[in-house]
């Protein structure tokens, strides 16, 4: 790759929520920042680490689809041009279902230079926030993280791991409950959902695959994981069952319980 001119852009991965769970290493790089393309997703209050830099919201609608994209891409090429440092802020990891193919090869095509810091992406903040292990020592030995979106916006879900995690399948949970049975999931096979990973206001709630339709109300309208199978399973450690509000003993079904310090949920974010 030919690379020129004085212009680089460092992709950053945000993490899934709070400001506090971006690296250090990305909010290091972030202070360097003169122009910050940043998407909806990312918290507002990052901009106190580049306070002089200018800051793009590039997560708008109209820049979703892919007219939208090739603007984007046409925005970090000009702006790498004209300033020096451009940073491209992402939620979660970059390199997940972020498009960072089509920006890279723009990026690539126009001789610019370009880093990529990872972040944590939303499958990892939704373990964390749970408390499942995505991976279970015998039982969940591999991990899929897959969109149940297709191009044409239909829905299409897979059993392609021990544990599969979905993004992008929030609006869609019955339809996913019904592909989920249709790719040989066991209709009791469990099933976790968090929306809002990594916030104060996260939420969390267990299913099953058959009754995944239940979620839909709890998590309407924020961003949401669904976890499926090895690492949906409850722990059934007695610390769970009581910040469920179950007897020890009893399995966790349908339970919503809200993760973190604020119970109810404060703010909701559309789920792009
Ligand atoms: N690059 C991002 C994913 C972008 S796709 C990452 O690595 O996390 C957007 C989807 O990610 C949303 O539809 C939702 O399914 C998921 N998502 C993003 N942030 C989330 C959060 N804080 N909690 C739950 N799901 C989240």
């Amino acid at each position: 790759m030919k690379v020129s001119g004085k212009g680089r852009v460092i992709f950053i991965g945000a993490g899934p929520g709070a400001a506090d769970l971006i690296t250090l290493r990305g909010s290091r790089l972030l202070a360097q920042a003169d122009v910050v393309l940043f998407d909806a997703l990312t918290d507002p209050a990052l901009q106190a680490f580049a306070p002089k830099a200018q800051w793009v919201n590039v997560g708008k609608r109209g820049y979703c689809d892919s007219t939208g994209q090739t603007a984007i891409n046409a925005l970090l090429v000009k702006y790498a041009r004209e300033v020096g440092t451009v940073v491209r802020l992402k939620g979660g990891d970059p390199s997940v279902f972020g498009r960072l193919e089509e920006e890279l090869e723009a990026l690539a095509q126009a001789g610019i230079a370009c880093e990529v810091v990872p972040g944590v992406t939303a499958a990892i903040a939704a373990a964390a926030s749970s408390q499942r292990p995505l991976t279970r020592r015998g039982t969940g030995r591999s991990v899929s993280l897959a969109t149940a979106m297709t191009r044409t916006g239909d829905l299409n879900a897979t059993r392609t791991a021990d544990t599969e995690v979905f993004y992008m399948a929030g609006k869609q949970l019955a339809a996913l409950s019904r592909q989920l049975v249709a790719a040989t999931w066991p209709a009791d096979a469990p099933v976790s959902v968090v929306s809002r990973a990594g916030w104060p206001d996260a939420m969390h709630s267990d299913h099953t695959v058959r009754t995944l339709a239940e979620a839909s109300v709890l998590h309407a309208g924020r961003p949401t994981i669904v976890t499926v199978g090895a690492g949906a399973r409850s722990l059934s450690s007695p610390l769970q069952m009581a910040s469920s509000g179950a007897s020890p003993g009893e399995p966790l079904k349908s339970v919503a319980s809200p993760v973190g310090d604020v119970h109810t949920p404060a703010t909701s974010k559309p789920e792009p």
